[in-house]
């Protein structure tokens, strides 16, 4: 690529972790490719990244980041929200996406910078509808980047564009979902659109339907895992959806200290746990982590923590600091943390988690299903006990459990956003999954087979000439091509 064609990608992530990470991962795999990326992002959010930031800088790569102040106060927001943890605290609510879309001036001002060199597209979370305004305003393309795959997007379009749902009173008979070449239930309660208000819908409807209106989308994904579906959604929006991912391969060769801290400053600093792992049998952990956002209450932990203790497996247990609690320590202190000593690690805070997946020692990872974690699962070869929460988990836990065959339920019946003490899973239940995930006789062994395989696939897509790379390579030159037609036309 000469000077001119050099394509500049601007890439706009939802100010939380979730949708961040992956972006930050884009990132490095176009500026590897010689493209130049400006990453909008927010203070709070920068120093959760700022190792990252540090070390794109150090390594020359054409990355800027791009800080804008969360304009809270202007939206209506609380005072200093935006030196919060913006997600879980405000949720995606009508103020919220206010304050994002106060971000279309101050990202157009900075853009315009003379040293800047002209946007050639921008790359948006699904979230962010405004950017297609800012798009238009620059004359480049708007590209979409969801945050998870292709089968539970087709899955949402299908069930929002049925009647059958709609139609049903009872929560929590089996619906199937409809357009699917294959046979797929889940509940009303489980859909990602149940009881929902009537701003939040129509959120969702406009996100939805930006997709048709968007130059493509970028997913994710891999074609070896999702192509029936990845068509299926190619055709159900009239674009195209480039499958790009794993994008948390990005790092695979990356020592464990850096791998550590992807996203966050890790709340186990000297590596300790990955220290402790080393000294346990391969394959014989569990972990379990429910991702940034889902919140699980002190009744609740305590069944989870008694569940694992009773599994008999080593275990490594995230707690995030929120949902830290008195009850909650005085039980910990009360005898779990003794009695599991040496079988036991619990984190307190943000874990080291890519790392602690790819390392031998873990055999298992009981995940809220965010698809982040699934990848990532996938990539380490480890395979899933899914416990989903909200938003699409639900239809990722179906895609981990019936479609690929690598994962097993914990049996969440219901949506829950809960912030009470209620308790979803009780400790036999867990205890009984656990094993099941760990050991599960010749089951359990194709199931490990499976994922591992699904591993291999994901890593061969994202190698030079995978399926992964080259849909990079599509994209870039699509954008690339975009430009100079638009500059000709323009006699630039
Ligand atoms: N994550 C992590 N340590 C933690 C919690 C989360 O590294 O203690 C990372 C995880 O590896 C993943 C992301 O945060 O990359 C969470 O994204 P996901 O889509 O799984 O769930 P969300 O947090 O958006 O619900």
């Amino acid at each position: 690529m000469d000077g001119l064609t050099i394509p500049h990608f601007v890439l706009v992530p939802l100010p939380a972790q979730g949708h961040t990470i992956p972006m930050v991962d884009i990132a490095h795999l176009l500026a590897e490719r010689g493209v130049t990326v400006t990453f909008v992002t927010t203070p709070v959010n920068a120093a959760r990244i700022r190792k990252v930031i540090d070390r794109a800088e150090a390594a020359g790569l054409p990355i800027g980041f791009l800080e804008l102040r969360f304009p809270c106060a202007e939206a209506g927001l609380p005072e200093g929200c935006e030196n919060v943890d913006l997600l879980p605290s405000l949720e995606l609510t009508p103020a919220f996406f206010r304050a994002c879309g106060l971000l279309r001036e101050p990202l157009l001002d900075r853009l315009r910078e003379p040293h800047q060199p002209p946007a050639s597209c921008i790359v948006s979370d699904m979230w962010h509808l405004w950017t297609q305004g800012v798009a238009d305003e620059l004359g480049v393309p708007r590209l979409i980047f969801h945050g998870t795959g292709c089968f539970p997007l087709l899955c949402m379009r299908n069930i929002r564009s049925s009647i059958l749902f709609d139609e049903v009173n009872d929560d929590t008979k089996p619906l199937m979902v409809p357009g699917l070449p294959h046979r797929i239930e889940i509940t009303k309660g489980q859909s990602p659109f149940f009881r929902q208000d009537p701003e939040s819908e129509r959120l969702w409807n406009e996100m939805l339907t930006a997709d048709e209106a968007c130059h493509g989308v970028v997913v994710n994904s891999f074609h070896e895992m999702e192509s029936l579906y990845i068509e299926g959604y190619q055709k159900a929006i009239g674009k195209k959806a480039w499958a790009i991912g794993p994008v948390c391969l990005y790092n695979k060769n990356e020592d464990v200290s850096v791998k550590a801290v992807r996203g966050n400053k890790s709340s186990d600093d000297g590596l300790q746990c990955l220290a402790w792992l080393d000294s346990v049998a391969p394959r014989s952990v569990v972990y379990a982590s429910f991702g940034s956002v889902a919140y699980i209450s002190p009744s609740q932990h305590v069944e989870i923590g008694e569940g694992l203790k009773a599994s008999n497996h080593p275990f490594v247990w995230v707690i995030k600091p929120r949902e830290q609690s008195p009850a909650l320590e005085q039980w910990l202190a009360e005898g779990f943390v003794e009695s599991t000593e040496g079988r036991g690690f619990v984190i307190r805070g943000w874990a080291p988690q890519v790392a602690i997946l790819s390392h031998s020692a873990v055999g298992g990872f009981v995940t809220h299903c965010g698809w982040n974690s699934c990848l990532e699962a996938i990539c380490a070869g480890v395979p899933v006990l899914t416990w989903p929460f909200f938003a699409e988990q639900f239809l990722n836990e179906r895609l981990m459990v019936s479609v690929l065959g690598i994962g097993v339920a914990a049996g969440v019946n219901t949506r829950t956003m809960l912030m009470g003490d209620e308790i979803m899973v009780k400790r036999e239940a867990v205890e009984e999954s656990v094993r099941k995930l760990m050991d599960g006789g010749e089951e359990g062994e194709e199931r490990r087979k499976r994922t591992k395989e699904l591993g291999e696939k994901a890593r061969k897509a994202m190698e030079v000439a995978g399926s992964s790379y080259q849909n990079m390579t599509d994209l870039i030159q699509e954008v690339s091509l975009h430009n100079v037609k638009v500059r000709s036309k323009m006699g630039r």
